[in-house]
This record gives structure tokens, C-alpha cells and sequence, in this order.
């Protein structure tokens, strides 16, 4: 089998709005590493989105998604539930950041963790109005679509949008847009837009993904926390990117000290398996009425049982405390070649294991350079490399390996990187 001609066949039978990056077809992965169907090995620095956080084909989530296979693979948790469902949301619980009781909801999809928090606080707030931000990508359903905050490709030609959305600027060190300003903003959308009262609540990433990997300050996620107090308002924190060890702790937003009031989760959660959660407060939790949430495949048997086995893997490969070391040795990388090319790398930053460098034109902080990002990943490809791009600019490279990768792969990888980045600029 040739790439080429799965491609050609892939053309005439996907439509193009799902896209795939690179003409590249995988056989088979094992940790960080993939190989094509013409037997290739690429070095695998997205994980498939940051959803293999511990690695392709982890043999424990392999043995445990393997042995509930064998046991049974459907009943609908909604109809003849299973223990091991019980098992996974009393270790979300546990693990959500914060002291309040919490309980959780299985769904299958990032997006769809999304849409419930809407649902769930709606039902316990009774207010309609939802406050997103500017950059942040929350999913491609209607919903989801609407709170996503950056037009091209996620919003051309799906319009109109679902009411009483509302967004504010994300505050970004970088791009030079204050906390003060977001605060400004937010308050300029309560007299401009909707009071207070009818806002149910305000999602946010602690670091953005899709958006460009910039981080929300621990004092804004403070504020941000307070003002919700303030005007009773829920405060969604959305870990679907950023949870599971990725920047270093189970969840981002625990080293800001705050208490979500509902987190979704997904990606990393199952290892590879289709899974989400929604984890939050229990009395918030418990707001919509029984049988008003739930779907037919939410908390899938095989999810959970690879779920299980993701935490403990988790904790006995000290997966939080690795995600650190892997971003310090990105970062390593990347400051030495930004030292060498400063008009181009503007900026590197990391949180934890959710690494970029952002492209710019002489050095300026407002002249993106997507062109540079997407040729990059491109010819890494080419020469044995997965690298993905993001960025409300499109010019950012993100770094988003499994958590389990071995150092020398992350070398190998980075030189690879680096003889292409040459080889372009
Ligand atoms: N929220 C965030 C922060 C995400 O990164 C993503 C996926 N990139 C989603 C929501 C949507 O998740 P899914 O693609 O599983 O629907």
C-alpha cells in the first residue's frame, strides 16, 4: 500500500472539511513513535493531539482495554451499568482540583463535555448567558462552535450561531493585551451586552490550545474566580487540552489554587479511547433533573477500563513530574536555536509538556509568520516527524509528545526539527 494512492482515495471518499495534515498513512505506533504503511518511522510529537499522554499502545492500557473486550464492550451505561464506571468518576473526583464534594458525567467527546457544562449550568444557575474567550476553542458542534472564539475554519459558512454567547480578550504577555484590558472588556460586556444576573457562566482554558499555548496568569484565574463569586456565576474551567499530567500537574488550573466549578475533560483521559468527562461540584452536578444527560456510547466500558489504567499509569510512571522535564528540554532546544535566529522564533514558552514557538517576520511581535509553521510541518514530515501548528495566527508550533517519550527521542526529534526549520528560513 502506497500513501499516495490511500490519499487519492481518501479524497474522493472524505469530504475535504474533515482534512488530514500530511498524506500519511499510519500501520502501526508503539510510545512515541509512528510507522506508515510504506513502513516509514516518524517521531511523534503531537500524540495524536495530546491524547496519548501516555504513550501509543501503553501495554497496561493496552491489557486492560484488551481484557474488557473480552469481557463485553457494550451494555450503555444509562441501561446496565458496570462497576468500573463508578470506579473511574470516584478518581476524577478525588483528582479535581479543590475540597468540595464533586461528581462526574461520562460522554464521549470533548465537545460533548462542553455542551453538558452548558447544560448543567444552565439547569442549576436558571440564567442563559455564557462569556467565553477570545482565541479559545471549545469544539465544532453548535454549541461549541459558537463559544470557540477564532473564525477560520472553525465558524465560515456554519452560521448563525447559538444566542447569548459573549467574548472577551484572553490576556496574552506576548501579544500585549493586559489582564486590566481583559477585565475591562469583561466588565464592558456587562453593561454592553448582558447584566451579570443573566450570565450562567464563564468557560475558560487555563492554557489555550488550539488558540496558541498561552497561558492565563494565577492572578487572573483569581479574579476571574472572585468576580464569578461575586455575581454568582459558574466558573468553567476546560482541561480537554491541557489535563492529565500535560503541564506538569493533573490539572493546569490547580497551580492557580482555584476550585472550578465544573472541569471538562477528554483526550487524555483514556489513552486513546473515545472518552469525556465533566467533573464538577456535586450539588451543581445534581441540577439537571435524572435522564436529562447521558448519551448512548458516554462512559463506553472499553473507556473506562483504559481510564483506569491511564490514572495508574499516571501515578507510578510520575507522569506530572516527567511532563515538566520533557518541556525544560523543549525548551532547551528551542531557546538555542531562538538565540541563533531572533528575528524569526519571537517567542518560546511552555507549560509543562505543552510547548510552542511562535513565528514572526524581523523579530516583530506583529508580523506573524504562518507561512513558516505550516511549511514546517510539512517538510517534517517529510523527513520523519510529526509536528503540529495552532495559533489564533496560525503561526505557532506546538510540542505536544507522549509523556512516557524517551529523552533521546526528544533529541532526535528537535534535530530534525532543526534541520528543517535551516533548511526553510
Ligand atoms: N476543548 C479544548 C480545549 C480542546 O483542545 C478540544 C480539542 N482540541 C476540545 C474542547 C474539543 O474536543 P473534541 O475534539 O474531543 O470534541
Amino acid at each position: 500500500m502506497k500513501n499516495a494512492d490511500i490519499q487519492k482515495r481518501k479524497e474522493s471518499a472524505i469530504a475535504r472539511g474533515q482534512a488530514n495534515m500530511a498524506p500519511v498513512y499510519v500501520d502501526r505506533a508503539l510510545n512515541a513513535e509512528i510507522w506508515d504503511v510504506e513502513g516509514k518511522r516518524y517521531i511523534d510529537f503531537g500524540a495524536g493531539i495530546a491524547v496519548v499522554n501516555t504513550g501509543h499502545n501503553h501495554p497496561k492500557v493496552k491489557a486492560a482495554t484488551i481484557a474488557q473486550i473480552e469481557r463485553f464492550t457494550h451494555t450503555c451505561v444509562m441501561v446496565s451499568p458496570y462497576e468500573s464506571a463508578v470506579a473511574l468518576a470516584e478518581k476524577l473526583n478525588a483528582a479535581a482540583p479543590g475540597n468540595t464534594p464533586k461528581k462526574s458525567i461520562f460522554v464521549t467527546t470533548g465537545a460533548e463535555a462542553v455542551e453538558n457544562c452548558v447544560k448543567i449550568a444552565r439547569a442549576h444557575t436558571g440564567r442563559p448567558g455564557i462569556i467565553a474567550f477570545n482565541g479559545g476553542y471549545h469544539g465544532r458542534t453548535n454549541m461549541t462552535m459558537g463559544l470557540t472564539g477564532k473564525v477560520n475554519p472553525y465558524k465560515i459558512g456554519f452560521g448563525p450561531f447559538p444566542s447569548d454567547i459573549f467574548h472577551v480578550p484572553y490576556p496574552n504577555d506576548y501579544l500585549g493585551i493586559t489582564e486590566e484590558q481583559a477585565l475591562a472588556d469583561l466588565q464592558l460586556r456587562f453593561t454592553c451586552d448582558i447584566e451579570p444576573s443573566r450570565v450562567a457562566a464563564i468557560i475558560i482554558e487555563p492554557v489555550q490550545g488550539e488558540g496558541g499555548f498561552y497561558k492565563a496568569s494565577t492572578s487572573f484565574l483569581q479574579t476571574l474566580r472572585k468576580l464569578c463569586d461575586d455575581h454568582g456565576i459558574l466558573l468553567i474551567l476546560d482541561e480537554i487540552q491541557s489535563g492529565f499530567a500535560r503541564t506538569g500537574t493533573m490539572f493546569c488550573h490547580e497551580q492557580a489554587g482555584i476550585e472550578a466549578d465544573l472541569m471538562t475533560t477528554a483526550k487524555g483521559i483514556a489513552g486513546g479511547v473515545p472518552l469525556a468527562a465533566v467533573v464538577g461540584k456535586a450539588n451543581i452536578m445534581d441540577a439537571p433533573i435524572p435522564g436529562g444527560l447521558g448519551g448512548t456510547y458516554g462512559g463506553s466500558p472499553v473507556g473506562c477500563a483504559a481510564g483506569l489504567a491511564v490514572f495508574e499509569v499516571i501515578e507510578e510512571e510520575k507522569l506530572c513530574e516527567r511532563a515538566t522535564q520533557i518541556g525544560t528540554r523543549f525548551v532547551e532546544h528551542l531557546t538555542a536555536l531562538q538565540a541563533e535566529f531572533p528575528n524569526i522564533i519571537g517567542d518560546v514558552r511552555n507549560s509543562g509538556a505543552m510547548i510552542a514557538v511562535e513565528f514572526v517576520h524581523d523579530g516583530d511581535v506583529n508580523k506573524p509568520y504562518p507561512e513558516l509553521a505550516k511549511k514546517l510541518s510539512g517538510k517534517a514530515s517529510e523527513n520523519g516527524l510529526v509536528l503540529l501548528s495552532c495559533g489564533i495566527r496560525g503561526n505557532v508550533i506546538r510540542f505536544l509528545p507522549a509523556l512516557t517519550i524517551e529523552m533521546e527521542l526528544i533529541d532526535e526529534g528537535m534535530e530534525i526539527f532543526k534541520t528543517c526549520f535551516k533548511a526553510l528560513v
